[in-house]
């Protein structure tokens, strides 16, 4: 399952994660999310069905990464990653963005919307951390909804 740059075993974030087996240079890439080609009619129901490994590659294909040769599935959400997936054509490849040193926990934004975003806490352990996995653009709103909840406990 591991290749030259990643290694997966117990996570101290979630589950099974990824882990840097070497320093890796900001840039490079690590490894393919592979997946499932399916149209959005089918990932809107799999999603539905509380799937949350499915990427857009584009207005007419979504990937579905819930697939046993798919490691890095594994590979856990960070309000702070160290990594990011970048779009290829129809592929889709998770590459570091900034330099990683060796037996880091390799993370990146799984960049989920809004909605719903209450059923999805996070626990990435980042100074950062906003309490839920959103993609960044939606930081400002969670971390005013999390203020708002502390000001509320706090009476
Ligand atoms: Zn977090």
């Amino acid at each position: 399952m591991e290749n030259q740059y990643v290694r997966f075993e117990q996570s101290r974030i979630h589950g099974t994660g990824g882990y840097a087996k070497c320093d890796i240079s900001a840039g490079t890439t690590l490894i393919e999310y592979v997946g499932e080609k399916i149209d959005k009619a089918e990932a809107t129901k799999r999603c539905e069905d509380g799937n949350y490994f499915i990427f857009y590659i584009n207005e007419e294909w979504d990937i579905d990464g819930n697939v046993e040769s798919n490691p890095a599935r594994f590979i856990n959400h960070s309000c702070e990653p160290n990594c990011e997936t970048e779009l290829d054509e129809d592929r889709i490849w998770v590459t570091a963005l900034r330099d990683i040193k060796a037996e880091e926990e390799l993370t990146f934004n799984y960049c989920y919307d809004i909605a719903d975003f209450e059923d999805h806490p996070c626990r990435c352990g980042s100074a950062t951390c906003v309490g839920y996995i959103v993609a960044e653009e939606h930081f400002p709103h969670v971390r005013r909804h999390r203020d708002r909840e502390l000001a509320k406990a706090a009476k």
